[in-house]
């Protein structure tokens, strides 16, 4: 039951820019109206230079929180007065929660990940995983799946702006947690291979297969995936990337990114709420086929 706007409804949004394409609005506005909760989310297309500005207007007006997406997720890190672990780890978060003016910043994309992964019945605590990519999402997998106990983790980059990042990144990993995190250069194929062969699960952490360029994998050797592999992609559009398709046709069991993005939402709109997302619902109306 969606409750109406009065002087007692509560903001919630999304901030960053471009803004207009996300699904975050439509997914938080209908878990609130289903569990009738006093909340409002709107989506503010703000460019990173404006983000302290658009914060100091947020707590003076007692917003309950905000995503962030970028060009602004670094940035709001050194806004918050307190960072979650993983946020802490990458530099980087995607949501803010305020406690009467007291910023607490968290990056809820690794928790997505870990729960679409558990909810494909896969099991990857304690295991190993390969992990192609370094950017935003890479990151905050390989955070959160060594901060929730995988064994080792063969991360592959090329050598991009990214590169020296992941190499920090790993460092802290490798210090803080009982994961074994190995940085690999994506130009050795026979390291890529001999990590995908003791790895449970690979994941595709880049944007390379996303649309418009469908074409596009970094496996481009198929007798590496074999059929007890999990793949996992964090593309949503398409929904079967080349990677994932060459992986079914494989036999192995395959899951794209858009569970990761709905429970990345979950776990905000717990941090905000207190409340568990009707997930089941948001399921049937956002993410079906
Ligand atoms: P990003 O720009 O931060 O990182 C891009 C990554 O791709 C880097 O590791 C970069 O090295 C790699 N890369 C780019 N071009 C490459 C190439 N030609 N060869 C090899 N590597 C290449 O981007 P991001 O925010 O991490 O997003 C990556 C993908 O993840 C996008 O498709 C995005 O839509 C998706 N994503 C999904 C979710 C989700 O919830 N499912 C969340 C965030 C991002």
């Amino acid at each position: 039951m969606s409750v109406p706007i009065t002087g007692h409804t509560g903001l919630l949004c999304l901030l960053g820019s471009p803004v207009e394409h996300s699904i975050s609005p439509a997914m938080h506005n209908e878990a609130c109206d289903q569990l009738g909760l006093d909340y409002k989310y709107l989506a503010f297309d703000v460019p990173e230079e404006e983000m302290p500005a658009a914060v100091e207007g947020l707590k003076r007006m007692h917003a309950r929180g905000w995503n962030i997406t970028m060009p602004g997720k670094n940035i709001m890190c050194k806004l918050a007065d307190e960072v979650s672990p993983a946020s802490e780890i990458t530099g980087a978060c995607n949501t803010i929660v305020n406690d009467n003016g007291r910023l607490t910043a968290y990056t809820t994309d690794g928790i997505g990940f870990m729960r679409a992964v558990e909810e494909n019945g896969v099991e990857i605590i304690g295991k190993n995983m390969t992990l192609l990519g370094a950017g935003g999402a890479a990151s905050a997998i390989l955070v959160q799946a060594a901060l929730d106990g995988l064994n080792q983790i063969d991360v592959f980059n090329v050598r991009d702006a990214f590169f020296p990042r992941l190499e920090e990144i790993a460092a802290k990993l490798n210090e803080r947690t009982k994961c074994k995190v190995i940085v690999h250069d994506f130009d050795h194929p026979e390291e890529l291979a001999e990590a995908i062969k003791n790895s449970s699960i690979l994941v595709n952490g880049t944007s390379v297969g996303m649309a418009p360029n469908t074409d596009a994998t970094l496996i481009t050797d198929t007798s590496l995936l074999r059929p007890d592999l999990f793949v996992f992609d964090v593309i949503y559009n398409p929904q079967e990337t080349k990677l994932l398709k060459d992986a079914r046709q494989a036999g192995c069991k395959t899951a794209n990114g858009m569970y990761m993005l709905l429970y990345q939402g979950a776990a905000s709109f717990k941090l905000w709420t207190g409340q568990d997302m009707p997930v089941e619902i948001i399921k049937e109306k956002y993410f079906s086929n």
